[in-house]
């Protein structure tokens, strides 16, 4: 199939860590320009705007990948569409579900392709556990998602704003996971959301869940208090008797007490080979499960008050 020539928007942390490296790594792409604001540019780039609408007029980008701020994704995954061109949306792919639902529509009417990469999903140890929960109804559910918000998103003001998600930027991961394992459809029971008085997005969230059969005990909880060892954890058990963990943030599977999946992170090297097989297959494909979890524990979370929090 033809090389993929593609652009980066955004060139923070994670176009730095993974696009970049990923797509260098991937015979069937080539990077062939990126646009950052404050001027960064690449080697492996022929062409560098600051401005994403200049990248957007280079006729031979056929896909660009949007790794900016949930906030600004959708103007901009709009643009782009509207130029013509396909789009890789980092996760969360919008500030809204209307924003996403608009995004899949327009996609389909310009005929270009949109991709909502959960990365988190991309564990072989997140398959297994589906195939292993699969027919059996779940009791208990735990979801241990804790980190150290100073470590992981140093400067990142963002994610503190309305719209930034606060904790729920790395729960997203474990909700995709959550839903993707999932036997059945999950649903938030109740939410509490602690706000730092000086801001405007959460640093904690309590959720219980729900499920159309049995009375089981599911529950996550997120915290970006967490120093010391970090935890992203997610404990299954089902009326059968069934035991299942997930550790490592996807990544390692026990079964029953044994190890089953112990393998290193390769989430984005899998999420280009699935844009690859999209793009030439021209197919979308718009996944909103994890993001309507988050948008449902906002609807009808209780908001909580805690100390001012300064990173
Ligand atoms: P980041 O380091 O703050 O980078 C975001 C970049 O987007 C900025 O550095 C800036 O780059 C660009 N940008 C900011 N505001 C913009 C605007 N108004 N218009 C256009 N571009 C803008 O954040 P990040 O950690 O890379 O996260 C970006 C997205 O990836 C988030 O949705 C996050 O959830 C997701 N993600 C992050 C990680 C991670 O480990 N950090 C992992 C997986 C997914 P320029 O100045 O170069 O334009």
């Amino acid at each position: 199939m033809a090389l993929h020539q593609i652009g980066i928007i955004g060139l923070g942390k994670i176009a730095q860590d993974q696009h970049l490296p990923v797509i260098k790594a991937n015979p069937d792409f080539q990077l062939l320009a990126v646009s950052s604001q404050r001027g960064l540019t690449h080697e492996d780039a022929r062409y560098t705007f600051l401005d994403y609408r200049d990248l957007l007029k280079l006729p031979d980008i056929e896909a660009v990948s949007i790794c900016t701020p949930p906030q600004v994704r959708h103007q901009i995954a709009r643009d782009a569409l509207v130029a013509g061109k396909s789009v890789l949306l980092e996760k969360p792919p919008a500030a809204t579900l209307s924003e996403l639902e608009d995004l899949k529509e327009l996609a389909a009417k310009v005929g270009k392709v949109v991709f909502t990469t959960w990365h988190a999903q991309y564990n072989k140890a997140v398959d297994e556990a589906k195939k292993a929960l699969a027919g059996w109804t779940i009791k208990r559910l735990l979801v241990t998602w804790k980190e150290d918000v100073r470590h992981w998103h140093p400067g990142q003001q963002w994610i503190w704003e309305a719209g930034g998600f606060g904790v729920f930027d790395p729960g997203i991961n474990a909700l995709s996971i959550v839903t993707r394992i999932m036997p059945e459809p999950v649903f938030i029971k109740s939410s509490s959301l602690e706000f730092p008085a000086n801001r405007d997005a959460p640093i904690a969230a309590n959720l219980a869940f729900s499920m159309s059969h049995g009375q089981g005990d599911l529950q996550a909880v997120f915290d970006w208090r967490q120093t010391g060892p970090q935890t992203w954890d997610i404990e299954v058990e089902t009326e059968a008797g069934l035991t299942l963990k997930l550790t490592h943030g996807g990544s390692c599977l026990e079964i029953g007490g044994r190890e089953v999946v112990k393998e290193d992170p390769a989430e984005y090297q899998a999420i280009y080979r699935r844009f690859d097989e999209l793009l030439n297959a021209r197919q979308s494909e718009v996944d909103t499960a994890p993001f309507r979890l988050v948008a449902d524990a906002f609807m009808i979370g209780k908001r909580v008050q805690v100390d001012a929090f300064e990173d």
